[in-house]
């Protein structure tokens, strides 16, 4: 429903922008890690495209905001985590074409989107 009827769309994650840009872009090329669990949810209008473990099923719970983990507080439910996520929190930063995300590795990440039109 947010794909055909809103012209931006903003992820948020423990109360923190994870990424914000034009849906489109967002739907097809997710930039942080919590975008693409979440976009792996959206079911698919033809079960001939649905693919057996296309479906990222996030650990443990999500964030308590009064006690945030240090670094990246989705660090520890991303399945990309490295030290440098448990260790420093990442910026919000542009990626290009509208899109910004707050991942260390959002310029680096191939992360899977809808791949519905
Ligand atoms: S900064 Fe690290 S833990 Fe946070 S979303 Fe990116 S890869 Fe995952």
């Amino acid at each position: 429903m947010i794909q055909h009827i809103c012209d931006r769309v903003a992820v948020m994650y423990a109360g923190k922008l994870a990424e914000i840009g034009p849906t489109q872009t967002l739907f097809d090329a997710p930039k942080h890690p919590y975008t693409e669990a979440l976009l792996s949810a959206v079911p698919r209008p033809d079960p001939r495209l649905r693919r057996k473990g296309d479906r990222i099923r996030l650990p443990g719970e999500v964030a308590d905001v009064t006690n945030l983990p240090t670094g990246c507080a989705f660090h520890p439910r991303c399945r990309y985590a490295t030290d440098l996520c448990r260790a420093e929190s990442p910026p919000l930063r542009s990626l290009g074409k509208g899109q910004s995300a707050a991942c260390h590795y959002a310029d680096q990440l191939e992360l899977a989107g809808t791949g519905v039109p």
